[in-house]
């Protein structure tokens, strides 16, 4: 592609932060829209295995990343009623064995970190910009005003604008819900942070690991709760929902309960999306992250999914003469395996959370690494 044609990013979450870039990077001029009046994540972790790390390389702050999180040396995965340890992954040696570090993280300095790329790479950075509908490649925003362009890409998330113009379908409900919490990390956690894991039990399920130097706790527990029928995705919720929940779980669950309950509680509905056979429109219109193919989270990789997507994106492009080229090859790069880690993450939680804890782990284990993601390298695959 020549280098002039303007690129619109909708979306300034991890996903369009890394893309916007990658691609104002590789010569662009990039406009990225974020609806949000200030610039920003949730108040959570994120993990990052190795081949999100990779992308992160790409542009050039992979170390800066690791400074700012934690890198593990172990995990666990621990059984419901009385903690004892399963399954056991090592997590030394990721550099050398991958290529790159595998980083716990929170959702805010990771962001943060993002932002600052994407400045000094020169993107046209705009908040209080809401997409309400595309034309074309053009996005007439919620305040009337219309942005141009030449590429238009969707990274939008769940709700996804752009999406809307590949089919007029919402996010479904998975079926899961989740209760995300930060705690400082004392007492009873202490244990928990230097040992990270999951605890895993019939329909549930409690994920944890330190944050910010080690100081936070970031937990997530999750259910199998059919029928979320509220009109939002995230509810404000109580100590007692959480308890009545995980009753009759280990001690380890009911000092993370307890931690959870010295700060607010929020549930929130896990959605996700079906496959689309194709994400490229009349060879100008994309998609990336959650806004092509939100997954549940079981093998933790929407996030890493959405910053291999940018990097793809931002080398097929830059590798191809016309945009609708560019973005064929972005396609053909990316959609199998999308696919394949939506239907493995779905697995996944089945897989943990079974009838018969114990049965956990025997036999072949089938995880995020033994399944092969964390060799995938993002900056060489073949576009
Ligand atoms: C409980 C839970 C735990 C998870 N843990 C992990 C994990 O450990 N590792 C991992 O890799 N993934 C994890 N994920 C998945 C990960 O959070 C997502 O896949 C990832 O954040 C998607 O990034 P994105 O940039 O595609 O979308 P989003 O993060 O949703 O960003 C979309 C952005 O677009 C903006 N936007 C929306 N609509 C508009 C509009 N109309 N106009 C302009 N801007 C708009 C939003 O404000 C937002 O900034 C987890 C998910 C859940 C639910």
């Amino acid at each position: 592609m020549t280098r002039n044609e303007r690129i619109t990013v909708v979306g300034g979450g991890i996903g369009g932060m890394t893309a916007a870039t990658a691609l104002a990077q590789a010569g662009f001029p990039v406009t990225l829209l974020e609806a949000a009046p200030v610039f920003g994540e949730i108040g959570a972790g994120v993990t990052l295995s190795p081949n999100a790390m990779k992308g992160l390389d790409h542009i050039g702050v992979c170390e800066k990343v690791a400074a700012a999180g934690v890198e593990p040396s172990r995990q666990r995965v621990q059984h419901w009623q009385d903690g004892r340890t399963l399954v056991t992954m090592e997590r030394t040696g990721q550099r050398e064995k991958y290529g790159a570090p595998y980083v716990y993280i929170h959702r805010a300095d990771l962001h943060r970190i993002l932002v600052e790329a994407a400045r000094a790479a020169g993107v046209d950075l705009q908040t209080n910009a809401a997409a309400a509908r595309t034309e074309g490649t053009s996005v007439i925003l919620h305040d009337g005003r219309r942005i141009e362009g030449d590429v238009l890409v969707g990274a939008d998330g769940l709700k996804s604008v752009v999406r809307q113009r590949f089919e007029a379908v919402q996010a479904h409900f998975t079926g899961h819900v989740a209760w995300r919490a930060l705690a400082p990390v004392e007492g009873a956690l202490a244990d928990l942070a230097s040992f990270p894991g999951i605890h895993i039990g019939p329909g549930r399920m409690i994920t944890r690991y330190p944050v910010r130097g080690g100081s936070l706790l970031n937990m997530v527990f999750f259910a199998r709760q059919p029928g979320w029928t509220e009109d939002g995705w995230s509810l404000p919720a109580t100590p007692e929902d959480l308890a009545a929940t995980y009753e009759g779980w280990c001690e380890d669950a009911q000092a993370m309960i307890r931690a959870a309950a010295t700060g607010p509680i929020f549930k929130w509905a896990i959605n996700a999306r079906k496959p689309l056979s194709d994400w490229n429109l009349e060879g100008r219109i994309t998609l990336l992250g959650d806004a092509a193919h939100a997954m549940t989270p079981f093998l933790g990789h929407g996030a890493a999914c959405a910053i291999e997507d940018a990097v793809v994106l931002s080398r097929a492009l830059a590798a191809s003469d016309t945009p609708e080229a560019g973005l064929r090859r972005y396609v053909a790069a990316r959609h199998e395996r999308t696919t394949f880690i939506q239907a493995e993450s779905n697995a996944n939680a089945d897989r943990m959370q079974g009838q018969d804890s114990d049965l956990f782990g025997l036999g072949t284990m089938r995880d995020e690494e033994s399944i092969g993601l964390f060799d995938y390298d993002c900056r060489t695959v073949a576009i």
